[in-house]
């Protein structure tokens, strides 16, 4: 990397603010830094607040050399620090995307103004921005300061190409998206394959032009075309049919993932290679319960941070699990059950006791690491999805919302990694759990998963697609790319 001033790149990362978006850009930002970039990480002030009770020690809260915090409003919460406790609500969506494009811009300019003046930051200027796909305004930002930007889109390839087609949809048959033929075979998007309708985003399934966040998503899926560069966190390997589409789309594609492999590659001296970003505290007894374990004899069913179900969903899940007789740690964050704190029946207690471990959050990336878990009933957000892919962990497929279907589909059909739960019934969850750790099909994924793993290792070692086209995006985000 050649470096145009005799001081440091400073690349200013922004994330969405939401857990699924935080994490991979930590990632980035700790890539970057890794690489030799000064850092400022820009949190809404909601969301800093629940990093430092949740996951940043106070002690380390700029205390790393180069790698600094800034938080700007989010013109929705109050900024007192009553509000965003550790187990806060999520954030009102509507507001929050509401509040992005209306107030979002001036304080994130404040702050690049600020950080630019030597006199008063004591940091280099600013040399690039690294943003979430979902806070597109920065790409103005970016123009206005003369600087590259990156757009970090948090979806799979396959499932970012799913976003782009929801006009093609509309022109070849409005009914497609409401007559509730979710069968329905998609079978003319280039780079997509095997795709039903209910593997599009279900947000698609309306023809309201005017439905907010379709148009949220619609606008700022076209307008990171217009970035420096569209970074996605997979590898070419994977999916490389809905990659070759989408370069069509987004000519300056940089795809560095597994972002958590590369991370690994940090020296283990330095601290911020361990510094987390939960929203949620994280309980880690349960890495002591799968000590006790036998490697492979685990399930391990978790939902991320927003994906919500009924009652008689959980409960129909509970019966499924303690009938399938394997062990499971299952994590039931406060908010999963739809209006209401869950209610596990008793006897589901007792029944489970000697093989289940329950808690409410956990150090995800490490339990899909422990050799004790053999498989993830997963709701496929794409981090967890990638998790698993790298823990060599196959899957059980529960997707809920968004780019879940997609990933989903992926992962029962093309990569061959995951078994799709049809139904949320009792019987049918006892049967795929026993499928995957006994079953035919179960040895075969098993296999699978772990040929994806070495790719995904392949990828980001000297010389794999994912570290030369970080070695590009680095040329690109310190302006050498002419
Ligand atoms: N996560 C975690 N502990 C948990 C649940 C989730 O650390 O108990 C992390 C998980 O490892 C992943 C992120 O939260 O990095 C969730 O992102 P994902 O894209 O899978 O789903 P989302 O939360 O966006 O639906």
């Amino acid at each position: 990397m050649g470096l145009k001033a005799d001081h440091k790149p400073h690349a200013v990362c922004i994330p969405f603010p939401a857990q699924g978006h935080i994490n991979p850009m930590l990632q980035i930002a700790k890539i970057l830094h890794f690489k030799g970039f000064h850092i400022t990480f820009v949190n809404t002030e909601f969301i800093h607040k629940r990093l430092k009770l949740n996951s940043i020690a106070n002690s380390s809260i700029n205390g790393f050399s180069n790698f600094r915090f800034e938080t700007i409003p989010d013109g929705i919460q109050p900024a007192s620090d009553e509000d965003g406790g550790a187990e806060a609500p999520h954030q009102d969506m509507p507001s929050l995307f509401h509040s992005i494009l209306n107030n979002f811009s001036t304080p994130f300019c404040d702050l690049i103004h600020k950080l630019n003046d030597s006199s008063c930051s004591g940091v280099p200027p600013v040399t690039c921005i690294v943003a979430d796909g979902g806070l597109t305004f920065t790409l103005d930002v970016a123009r206005r300061f003369g600087i590259p930007i990156g757009i970090f889109w948090a979806a799979s390839a396959c499932a970012t190409l799913a976003y782009t087609q929801y006009h093609q949809l509309i022109e070849r048959d409005e009914s497609y998206l409401t007559n509730g033929y979710l069968e329905t075979s998609i079978d003319w998007i280039p780079g997509l394959k095997n795709i039903r309708l209910k593997d599009l985003p279900p947000f698609f399934r309306t023809t309201d032009p005017s439905d907010p966040f379709l148009n949220w998503v619609l606008t700022e899926v076209e307008k990171a075309s217009t970035a420096s560069a569209l970074i996605l966190n997979t590898f070419d390997s994977l999916e490389q049919d809905a990659l070759q589409a989408l370069c069509a789309m987004y000519p300056h594609l940089y795809t560095i993932g597994p972002f958590q492999l590369l991370v690994d590659q940090i020296d283990d001296d330095d601290e911020l290679k361990l510094m987390g970003s939960s929203l949620w505290k994280e309980h880690s007894e349960c890495l002591a319960w799968l000590d006790s374990k036998q490697p492979n004899s685990v399930l391990f069913v978790n939902f991320g941070s927003t994906a919500t179900m009924t009652l008689d969903e959980l409960t129909e899940l509970a019966w499924g699990l303690a009938n399938s007789k394997k062990q499971f740690l299952w994590v039931i964050r406060a908010d999963l059950v739809k209006g209401g704190s869950e209610i596990l029946p008793p006897e589901f207690a007792e029944e489970i006791m000697d093989r289940g471990f329950l808690t409410s959050w956990c150090p995800q990336e490490q339990v899909l690491k422990h050799p004790s878990v053999g498989g993830f009933l997963s709701h496929m957000g794409w981090n967890s999805s990638l998790e698993s892919v790298c823990g060599g962990v196959p899957l059980i497929c529960w997707p809920f919302i968004a780019d879940q279907m997609t990933n989903s589909r992926y992962a029962c059909t093309e990569w061959g990694v995951g078994l799709e739960l049809e139904k949320v019934e009792r019987n049918e969850v006892e049967k795929l759990v026993k499928e995957l750790f006994e079953g035919e099909k179960g040895k075969e994924m098993k296999k699978k998963v772990m040929e994806w793993k070495r790719k995904a290792e392949e990828a980001t070692v000297s010389g794999g697609s994912s570290c030369k086209n970080l070695d590009k995006l680095l040329e690109i985000l310190v302006g050498n790319n002419d």
